[in-house]
């Protein structure tokens, strides 16, 4: 059973908050099959084969049904981000930044997957164990980056700026930035640090795009819990052991959206509600994740000065 978050708890991609990148990568591979694809990562289905969790594989290659486990909409609600942030990035590279960083990179395929513009440098930050293993996966796969890819093997609670400027991160560069399904598994003062340091670091032009999580109602917070724990009652009894309740960081924290609009950004907000409805998904019955209200933000850095 996994055990409750602590500070410097590590992980590969089979555990802890490792395993959520594997989920993450197994959706994407589901969407990537389905008959009116969104979405296309020819490399999720091997790399969650790779990691080795029969389930998770089982899931990836559709011998198990969404139904079975997270439910559909779990699956729409990645296709959905998924689709955002390769937007995202393919709007702020052809409008001219060169330098990409992809925060909690995780099974993310984007350096080997988008049609990135000839010169753009993608930077891929995450734990240790999931940066080897997916670099050296993806070799082993005969997948070459379409960018130059380099990658920052560092914990984000840790000092990661120092460790990205290594592999030769510039500030006065204009950057695109991404904080994709990271900030629930960081504790609140590690999220305004992050943002913070993001904001620091970036030039005037720099873009990010992350998610805002409204804050919980009393209440919502234990019927999430429930939730998880019967999505993790399910995953156990086919022979998956994980405690999805214990990987997130619940209560009050700040609402990002508004975080990086205090210090200078300008953000596109879209709810995932709205999200799905625009892509022709059906709308989220049931929702006792409070999934329909996260926001897909993203956004441009004003300041003049650095
Ligand atoms: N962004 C990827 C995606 O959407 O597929 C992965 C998302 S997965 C839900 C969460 C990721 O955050 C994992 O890859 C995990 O290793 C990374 N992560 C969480 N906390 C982290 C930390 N403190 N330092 C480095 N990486 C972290």
């Amino acid at each position: 059973m996994a055990s409750t978050r602590h500070d410097g708890d590590t992980w590969d991609l089979a555990s802890s908050v490792g395993a959520t990148a594997t989920m993450a990568a197994a959706a994407r591979a589901i969407a990537t099959r389905a008959d009116r694809s969104l979405i296309d990562d020819p490399f999720a289905a091997p790399l969650v084969r790779a990691v080795g969790v029969d389930l998770l594989t089982r899931l990836a290659t559709g011998e198990v049904s969404p139904d079975d486990v997270v439910g559909q909409v779990a699956i729409d609600g990645a296709t959905v981000r998924t689709k955002f942030y390769d937007e995202f990035f393919l709007d702020a590279t052809s409008a001219g930044i060169t330098q990409v960083v992809i925060l909690a990179s995780g099974l993310d395929s984007r350096a080997y997957r988008l049609p990135w513009p000839t010169g753009t440098v993608v930077y891929e930050v995450d734990q240790p164990q999931v940066i080897e293993f997916k670099t050296r996966t993806l070799a082993e796969l005969g997948a070459t980056p379409t960018a130059d890819r380099r990658v920052a093997a560092v914990d984000l609670r840790d000092d990661w700026p120092t460790a990205l400027r290594t592999v030769g991160f510039d500030p006065g560069q204009p950057t695109a930035w991404s904080a994709e399904g990271l900030l629930s598994y960081l504790p609140p003062e590690a999220q305004d640090r992050l943002l913070d340091t993001i904001t620091e670091l970036s030039a005037p032009g720099s873009r990010v795009a992350t998610e805002s999580r409204p804050n919980p109602q009393p209440g919502d917070e234990d019927k999430t819990k429930e939730r998880l724990d019967r999505i993790s009652e399910r995953w156990r009894a086919q022979g998956f052991d994980t405690d999805m309740t214990r990987l997130r960081y619940f209560g009050e924290r700040n609402e990002a959206a508004p975080y990086l609009t205090d210090r200078g950004w300008t953000l596109n907000e879209i709810s995932v509600r709205d999200l799905l409805a625009a892509n022709d998904l059906p709308p989220i019955k049931d929702d006792y994740l409070r999934m329909a209200d996260v926001l897909h933000v993203s956004g441009t850095l004003n300041k003049t000065t650095k």
